[in-house]
């Protein structure tokens, strides 16, 4: 099979290429092995919500030239970041995601502990908050569903407590929860968001959303609306006589999948083909050029392309892999940037920034993969893959597969419009 650029992982970054390939008229393929990073998805990308010494960051352009040299944004550089940063939002809209924020400022949103997290673009889901105003409500109806145990009420409530506001915690049954509730493994926020999906229990449930948050400012829910069925948030929020905050919940992410499955639907309409659930095994090199890669499924059957693009992520989606001995890029054996031995790895206080996060895959200033200190020139990399961040410390991860996949896609079609 002959394709123009074959996309290997189908997270953020891979999606974001494979869309922008396709949009300029690319035939592109995407191999992905199984879920992404999109299904633990808090609802916010981050671009940059906090500097080197863990304080909060207001204006994320403007932090961006603090990051060590290594670092993929700087990589990328500040002036070519804020051409890319304009490409974000159309590409979202355009598969139908809709978001709020930009770029110029952080602001607020409330995380699972109860908290205030700076960030850069929110689902409209959400709400998000001013970071002059903070949240504007003084007395707060925190409502659960009965049974639902992935929803910490307790730890929303004190983090909210901590910031003056008076919380009261409400739980409540409906008929059309009990048959998952039966069993606590079932009870868990996609089935929940399915049965909304059907949209019969919506009129109940707004009906006792409005009785329970009587005398009160603003309600604050789990995430576990619009799975398949987009339109569920926006008819709870109207039929609601009060403002409706969403909280994040333990994953599944709701949210998170229904973003992974509107990309991929949009990828799949401009005409790219998806390997869903198959795995990238090995790749065929010549010189200094990646010629076809072989997958699980397809067996014998190779995927040429002109270009390659490697996006399959970090430890969690096994794009690095750790063994007593190294740490590896299972796909290529691609060079790694790590720390040679095992005890450099990890900071024994956990809380610290470890080691282990700013690994990833060696490139040069083109994104181009090395392999045995050569760049490999038709095979990039891009997300989370990267070396040089520490996306959890610094709050920058979707920021960097969204920015990187786009500097990568621009490259393909530079070198390809050249050819
Ligand atoms: C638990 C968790 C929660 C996060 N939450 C947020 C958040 O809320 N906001 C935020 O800004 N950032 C968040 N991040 C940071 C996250 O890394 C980025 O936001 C981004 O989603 C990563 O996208 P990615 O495409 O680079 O990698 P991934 O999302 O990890 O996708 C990689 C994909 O490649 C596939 N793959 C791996 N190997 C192969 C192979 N050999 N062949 C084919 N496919 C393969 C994997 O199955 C996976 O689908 C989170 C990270 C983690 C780990």
């Amino acid at each position: 099979m002959k394709f123009d650029t074959v996309i290997i992982g189908g997270g953020l970054a891979g999606l974001t290429c494979g869309i922008k390939l396709a949009e300029s008229g690319q035939k592109c393929a995407i191999v992905s092995s199984g879920q992404s990073a999109l299904h633990f998805f808090s609802g916010s990308f981050d671009l940059l919500s906090y500097d080197r010494k863990g304080a909060e960051v207001a204006y994320p352009l403007e932090e961006i030239n603090n990051l060590s040299d290594h670092h993929p944004y700087r990589r990328i550089g500040v002036n070519r970041i804020k051409e890319l940063l304009s490409q974000v939002a159309p590409l979202l809209e355009n598969a139908g995601l809709h978001f709020q924020g930009d770029a110029d400022m952080n602001h607020y949103v409330i995380n699972p502990m109860g908290k205030l997290k700076p960030t850069w673009l929110t689902i409209d889901d959400f709400s998000i908050f001013d970071p002059m105003i903070g949240i504007p409500w003084t007395k707060i109806a925190l409502l659960n569903i009965s049974g639902f145990l992935d929803f910490h009420t307790r730890f929303v409530a004190s983090g909210l407590a901590s910031s003056g506001i008076t919380v009261q915690v409400k739980y409540f049954a409906m008929d059309s929860f009990e048959k998952i509730r039966h069993n606590p493994s079932e009870m868990r926020s996609t089935n929940i968001a399915k049965i909304f999906d059907q949209e019969t229990v919506i009129d109940e449930f707004i009906q006792r959303v409005n009785e329970l948050s009587e005398g009160f400012e603003s309600v604050l829910l789990p995430a576990v609306f619009g799975l398949f069925n987009s339109t569920v948030v926006g008819k709870i929020k109207r039929g609601v006589n009060k403002p409706i905050c969403l909280v994040p919940v333990i994953p599944p992410s709701v949210p998170g999948i229904r973003s992974q499955i509107t990309l991929f639907k949009r990828f799949q309409a401009l005409g790219g083909k998806y390997f869903l659930g198959d795995s990238v095994e090995s790749g065929t090199f010549q010189e200094d050029k990646l010629l076809a890669v072989n997958t699980v499924n397809q067996g014998d059957i190779s995927l040429v392309a002109d270009s390659f693009v490697m996006a399959t992520g970090g430890f969690s989606s096994l794009g690095l892999v750790a063994s007593p001995e190294k740490i590896y890029d299972p796909v290529f054996d691609l060079d790694v940037i790590s720390h040679d031995k095992r005890v450099d790895w990890v900071d024994k206080n956990i809380f610290n920034k470890q080691p282990f996060m700013y690994y990833g895959v060696k490139t040069d200033a083109a994104f181009h993969a090395i392999k045995a200190g050569r760049a490999i020139k038709n095979l990039y990399v891009v997300g989370s893959i990267l070396s040089g961040a520490n996306s959890l410390k610094e709050g920058s991860g979707a920021g960097i597969s969204l920015l990187s996949a786009l500097h990568v896609s621009d490259c393909i079609m530079k070198a390809d419009s050249k050819e």
